[in-house]
């Protein structure tokens, strides 16, 4: 993913453009509109709504909440709680529902990753905690993180955070010459599994050897629903993933799983603690509600019939575009990260002459508004999700990109 493309594309985006007066919150693929606003404010500051064909791109906003996760925010909005009850209560059912010791809602997957360092250096030693990210080892502690080559990607910045130094290594013995005092922990990145020499058991292995939690970040990685607990049975001391992505939360939430002393320590790391690196990563209980409600209804919906639906839809939009001369498709699925059918448009521009950018911009200023994946190393294709998509929004995606294929090789 070329996220550096994504934003630098998206700040070009005219403002004020297409209103669809469609993406209320509570809408949601199997519920009709439940709200009408007394204010309309992205008409009146004439925000660009947009039918989200992307994915979940933390630019576009990500995702939309589910009804049950709205009522929960809105409910909650309007009665006083203690903070740290709300956070203990909904952790307490979060690290059930996923097989872990415990669990807390942070703000987002890139928090979890912080604070979840964050408890693994410190513990509960409140020294330790008023001294991140600063001279770690002077005041005794532990500095460094194993991470394998092919896993940086950018995320790893969440640990940096933390004031820890990053170790590149790439194989078994790379891990052994590495381990020393100053180890903290070895961190995996799920997405890039397979760009590493060394895959989870191995890494869980190493780091038991050496006495080292091994951590994980699967922000993205579900669905399937079962990554919500598969890393916690297998071992890893702390899992991070994000709340506002596929599961459909709170767009600003994540959650962070795993061993009871470290989700412990994290908190003591973060708001509402004041002297901590975590205060300004505020979650409020609103968001915690949200994210709990969400996890619960995402666990207990029918995922083979969503999963059949985004079939259909996809199979929809190609059925519209593979036959135009000049057009090849393809279907596929990724194997871990956003792992949802994606249908890939390539054109021959000898044929069609639109190139990448041209198709995405006419899309995205045609009525409605459309976003697809229009980035990336190609010129002459397009790629597209359909799991953030509203019902019905299949079939205008499928004429829009067949008239506009349509246009271009006339
Ligand atoms: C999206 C993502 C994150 C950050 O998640 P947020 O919930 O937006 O903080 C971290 N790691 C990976 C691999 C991601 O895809």
């Amino acid at each position: 993913m070329k996220r550096r493309e994504i934003i630098k594309g998206l700040g070009l985006l005219p403002l004020g453009g297409t209103f669809l007066g469609s993406i209320l919150p509570g809408q949601s693929l199997l519920a009709a509109p439940s709200r009408v606003p007394k204010r309309n404010l992205l008409k009146e500051l004439g925000i660009r709504s947009f039918i989200n064909a992307a994915g979940t791109y933390t630019t576009m906003t990500a995702s939309l909440m589910h009804d049950e996760v709205v009522d929960a925010i809105e409910y909650s909005s309007k009665e006083f709680c203690m903070l740290n009850e709300v956070q203990d209560k909904v952790g307490e059912k979060i690290a059930q529902m996923v097989h872990a010791e415990g669990a807390m809602v942070t703000a987002g997957a890139f928090s979890a990753l912080t604070l979840g360092m964050a408890g693994i250096l410190t513990g509960t030693d409140q020294q330790k905690i008023k001294r991140l990210p600063h001279r770690l080892e002077e005041a005794g502690i532990k500095s460094e993180v194993l991470l394998q080559k092919g896993h940086f990607d950018g995320y790893e910045q969440a640990l940096y955070n933390t004031g820890v130094t990053i170790i590149s290594v790439e194989t078994a013995d790379d891990v052994e010459r590495a381990v020393n005092e100053k180890t903290a922990s070895m961190h995996f990145l799920n997405c890039n599994a397979m760009e590493g020499k060394i895959m989870h058991e191995q890494w869980l292995q190493l780091a038991k050897k050496h006495n080292l939690p091994a951590t994980i970040d699967i922000a993205a990685d579900v669905p399937p629903v079962s990554n919500l607990w598969k890393y916690n049975d297998m071992g890893f001391s702390f899992v991070a993933l994000s709340g506002g992505k596929a599961i459909r939360g709170p767009q600003s939430t994540g959650v962070l799983m795993g061993k009871k002393n470290i989700i412990e320590a994290a908190r003591l790391n973060d708001s509402p603690n004041g002297v901590t690196i975590g205060r300004g990563m505020k979650v409020n209980k609103e968001e915690m509600l949200g994210m709990y409600a969400a996890l619960d209804s995402y666990i207990n919906q029918d995922h083979d019939k969503e999963w059949k639906m985004w079939e259909d839809n996809i199979g929809y939009i190609n059925d519209a575009v593979k036959n135009i001369k000049g057009v090849t498709t393809e279907i596929s699925v990724p194997p871990i990260a956003n792992h949802t059918p994606k249908l890939r448009i390539a054109w021959d521009k000898n044929i069609i002459r639109t190139t990448r950018e041209n198709l995405g911009d006419k899309l995205r200023t045609g009525n409605p508004s459309i976003e697809v994946i229009s980035w990336g190393d190609e010129d002459n294709s397009i790629s597209l999700t359909v799991f953030m998509l509203k019902k019905g929004e299949e079939k205008i995606v499928a004429r829009r990109i067949k008239e506009e294929l349509s246009v271009a090789s006339s």
